[in-house]
């Protein structure tokens, strides 16, 4: 593939998922490390943007919502933006294929067994949302069904007919939103086939991925983006590392196999018992997951007088909380390898640790997300003399 290809979508204006397909591939990459360098100036200089090789079909998890279009035909695909109006998706670009041909199927097998879309207006009806996970190296797939009430009639059969077309799915979860939300999943959750989770492997390293879980959505480019940050902190063998925000222990664990020690810690409860599994599965005994606010936790260890070298951190959008800088600076690591999904909120906390003894080294953006116009970036900051 060419990086001056083009692509086409024929729901490209109407879906809102893509902002950048109109230009090509070189061009996308050009655009976002201009952007990212652009708010990463006061604090330091990136290197070259990483690409991909194949920017397409890169979503290893997929979501896709249920319902009928206005002659009652069952369809099934994404949100218009802003709205709940429904863009229906037959393949996306930027969707894993396999996951697609499983929406199909079901869309398909939905008919044969009766089972109608949930309607979110009268809030009758039971399917609200699929969402469908692929291993990047294992291959095994993960369906999870979003219903709108606990009971699915001829589950076992159905699971024999998804499976017969898809013999990859590995597990099918059954997922209950009852509420009028806009959130995807609800509390509940019940197997209805396999163990409920599935694995990948990324650095050599097997992860469990849980359906609530954080689980990066490209793992091709994630093991990328580990690389440069395991690469950026120059571990030795001698340090203790902190994993903040660490989901299901990724990073950590990638940083265990070469650091003294490692501490993890993340909100979500299913991605840290994930991640106590993996570290188990993986032989790693130098590595201990909490599940805590990062804010709270960041206080209590820089309190404790603990020592830490090397922090990552890897906050959701909206960046960090002031509670967590604050701490971080009092705790005085010598590196600190920030990883971000928003360059926006990543400049701005960078704002604060540059004011307050720290500078930026090293930086670079990753494109995880072709086609869109979000940016990963990935800096490391080091003590000031
Ligand atoms: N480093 C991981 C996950 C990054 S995504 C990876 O590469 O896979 C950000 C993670 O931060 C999510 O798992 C989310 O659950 C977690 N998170 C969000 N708010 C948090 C908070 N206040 N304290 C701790 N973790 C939080």
């Amino acid at each position: 593939m060419s990086q001056k290809d083009t692509f086409a979508c024929p729901v490209y204006k109407k879906c809102g998922g893509c902002q950048i397909l109109h230009m090509d591939y070189q061009s996308q990459l050009n655009f976002k490390r201009g952007q990212a360098a652009k708010l990463l100036k006061p604090y330091g200089k990136l290197e070259e943007m990483i690409g991909m090789e194949q920017p397409v079909h890169y979503r290893h998890k997929v979501h896709a919502v249920f319902g009928r279009d206005r002659k009652g035909n069952i369809i099934s695909g994404v949100y218009k933006e802003g709205t709940h109006q429904i863009v229906p998706v037959e393949d996306c670009l930027l969707e894993n294929e396999k996951a697609d041909a499983v929406i199909q199927t079901v869309r398909k097998l939905l008919k044969s067994f009766k089972i109608k879309t949930y309607d979110e207006d009268t809030g009758y009806g039971l399917l609200r949302h699929l969402l469908v996970r692929v291993g990047y190296h294992t291959g095994q797939i993960m369906v999870v069904l979003v219903l709108g009430s606990p009971i699915m009639p001829s589950k076992n059969n159905f699971v024999k007919a998804l499976r017969r077309e898809h013999p990859e799915i590995t597990t099918v979860v059954v997922n209950v939103n009852d509420k009028r939300t806009s959130m995807v999943l609800g509390e509940k959750e019940q197997v209805i086939y396999g163990p409920g989770y599935i694995e990948d492997k990324l650095c050599g390293l097997t992860f469990k991925i849980s359906p609530k879980s954080f689980y990066q959505v490209n793992p091709c480019m994630a093991q990328k983006l580990y690389e440069k940050a395991i690469e950026y902190a120059g571990i030795s063998g001698r340090e203790t590392v902190l994993d903040a925000y660490c989901g299901t222990g990724t990073i950590g664990m990638v940083a265990a196999l070469k650091a003294k020690k490692v501490i993890g810690v993340e909100l979500n409860r299913d991605a840290v018992r994930d991640a106590i599994t993996g570290a188990k599965k993986n032989g790693l005994s130098n590595i201990r997951f909490y599940q805590a606010d990062a804010g709270d936790f960041m206080e209590e260890i820089a309190e404790s007088g603990e020592r830490v070298d090397v922090v990552f951190m890897d906050p959701p959008r909206s960046g960090s909380s002031e509670k967590f800088l604050t701490s971080l600076i009092k705790l005085k690591p010598e590196k600190i390898i920030y990883i971000s999904c928003n360059p926006e909120t990543l400049a701005r906390d960078l704002h604060l640790l540059c004011k307050k003894g720290y500078q930026m080294k090293k930086g670079a953006a990753i494109d995880m997300f072709p086609f869109t116009d979000d940016i990963e970036a990935v800096c490391m900051l080091s003590k000031k003399p």
